[in-house]
């Protein structure tokens, strides 16, 4: 049974959006069982859209499709479908009632533009929305089952949660895909590669590896669909896990699927210490990844974005003849910050960072990406020198991963040997 997913949307096909809902029905399809064959992303046009719509129903047995289900003139979904299969359109007083409460609970009208949300195609089931007025529709043909999703995530998701994976998930019991990842930072991708060649020869035929870089974060991840032993497999995937914990070790940030900021803030808070910034190139960006993190006011004290040098040097004391002497980015400046952050702030650890983001900027003795990174400790200060590449935003994020992951080797240490 071949499983297509449908994005709708204009919007999607521009540069400035991207089709993330599609992910994660992905992973949940795939948490059931079910592999998803093709994916199809569509403007408003009617014509095109129905042309996708037939393409996908000639190909595939289920069709999810999102997106263009709202109040306004350009969400057609709906009819659009209901053309293609030749059903008609039914007004339905439950889903009227229902946006209107809607609206008098925020003291406000319902627009008669939502009444075309009222409409469902003959013989659907009604997908109840909590998070919007759209509702989804679920149908089920001789040949095939279709959901209409709406696009806003927030709505999509507790939607498919709740109210498609079930549908499917009923009838195929214990069908589902075994996972899983191993998250690292540290080393390049030709690196891991070689470090890992042996692996792969050890990998069966039915588990898929999957390697994935980005600059300063890779992953790897190993997948096992639909196993017929369930115990033997999760042993199975459980020894090549430890193969490549025994090879790729100490890189290795998270196996659970945690963020590195994730990680940190918890051993932060399963320490008792408390951490404050310095930052320079990285412009906040350590502060904003680590309050992403839910619970982080408990070991999050602050950041100082010490841009200039005039604010390195008002902000946390460090000697401008220190700056005169060995330029902002150095070892030196980089060091002077760490303790001046942690002085100001009284955290425990005070971590700062100051590079050459690029992309002008550089010399050959000083070049773009350069970066230095510090943190200090109860036991002193640990300062990195570090060479990254890529553009701008390249050098900003792996400057805040690797400032991040020194963060974690210091407190993933033996206890007395942690800063
Ligand atoms: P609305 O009532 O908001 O119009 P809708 O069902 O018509 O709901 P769309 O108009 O298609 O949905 O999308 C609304 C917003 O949802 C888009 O602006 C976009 O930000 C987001 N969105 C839509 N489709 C996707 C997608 N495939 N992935 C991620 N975000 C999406
Ligand atoms: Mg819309």
């Amino acid at each position: 049974m071949k499983t297509e997913i449908i994005a709708v949307g204009s919007e999607l096909l521009t540069p400035d959006f991207r089709d993330t809902n599609s992910l994660f029905l992905t992973a949940g399809l795939n948490g059931i069982g079910i592999g998803v064959s093709f994916k199809t992303v569509v403007g408003d046009g009617e014509r095109d859209l129905a042309r996708a719509l037939r393409t996908a129903m000639g190909r595939s047995r289920l069709v999810l499709c999102m997106g263009g289900l709202g109040p306004t003139e350009d969400d057609r979904t709906r009819e659009t479908l209901a053309k293609v299969l030749g059903r008609k359109l039914v007004f339905r007083e439950a889903i009227r009632r229902r946006i209107r409460d809607r609206f008098r609970r925020r003291g406000l009208a319902m627009s008669p533009s939502n009444l075309k949300q009222c409409y469902v195609i003959e013989g659907s089931e009604v997908l109840d929305n909590p998070n919007g007025t759209a509702p989804g529709l679920w149908l089920e043909t001789g040949r095939h089952r279709i959901a209409l999703l709406p696009g806003p995530p927030r709505e999509i998701r507790p939607m498919f949660e709740r109210q498609v994976l079930p549908r499917l998930a009923s009838g195929r019991p214990g069908a589902t895909t075994l996972r899983r990842v191993l998250r690292l930072t540290g080393l390049g991708e030709s690196a891991m590669e070689s470090r890992i060649r042996a692996f792969y020869r050890a990998v069966p035929p039915e588990v898929t590896v999957t390697t994935l870089a980005a600059p300063g974060d890779l992953s790897v991840r190993l997948s096992l669909a639909a196993p017929g032993d369930r115990a033997g497999a999760e042993a199975a995937l459980d020894g090549l896990e430890a193969d490549l914990v025994e090879a790729l070790g100490p890189w290795i940030y998270s196996r659970d699927g945690r963020s590195l900021e994730e990680v940190v803030g918890g051993l932060l808070a399963g320490s008792g210490r408390t951490i404050a910034c310095a930052e320079s190139c990285t412009g906040g960006l350590i502060a904003h990844r680590l309050t992403d993190v839910p619970g982080s006011s408990s070991y999050f004290l602050e950041s100082a974005v010490v841009y200039g040098n005039a604010a390195k040097t008002k902000r946390l004391g460090v000697p401008p003849a220190l700056i005169e002497r060995h330029g902002a980015v150095s070892a030196a400046v980089a060091r002077a910050m760490a303790l001046g952050i942690r002085r100001t702030s009284g955290a425990d650890l005070g971590l700062a960072v100051t590079g050459i983001a690029g992309p002008g900027g550089g010399t050959p003795r000083k070049p773009v990406g350069l970066v230095y990174i510090a943190l200090a400790g109860l036991r002193g200060v640990a300062v990195r020198r570090n060479l990254f590449f890529g553009g701008r935003a390249d050098v900003k994020f792996q400057s805040s991963q690797r400032a991040l992951d020194m963060v974690r080797k210091s407190l993933s240490r033996r206890p007395g040997k942690a800063l």
